[in-house]
């Protein structure tokens, strides 16, 4: 995803990211209203992440250290159960309601 931006990813804080301004990945990111998404550690963001973004999506990280390849599934899962607002993995992510320390 993040070779698709045409951009070249850098290390930050133990993850790869790419700023995703153009290109396939960049429609991809934007197409469903999000700012940036996250694999695993790798962080493909459709803008230079602010503060704020970049604590979420570290989250992200955190959310697949602990659940592992089930991550993919669960988020679709619960994506499609409650909506993005509801969805558990985005509340952890946002701070609204923490699944684990
Ligand atoms: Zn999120």
């Amino acid at each position: 995803m993040g070779l698709l931006s045409f951009a070249r990813p850098r290390a930050r804080d133990g993850c790869l990211l790419y700023v995703a301004d153009r290109g396939l990945a960049h429609v991809f990111v934007t197409m469903r209203g999000y700012a940036a998404i996250t694999f695993g550690h790798v962080i493909v963001s459709a803008r230079e992440p602010s503060d704020a973004l970049w604590l979420h999506e570290r989250r992200h990280v955190e959310q697949y250290d602990r659940i592992g390849l089930a991550f993919l599934p669960l988020y679709l899962w619960f994506l499609l159960r409650r909506g993005y607002r509801a969805h558990p993995l985005e509340r952890d992510a946002s701070g609204a309601a923490r699944l684990f320390d």
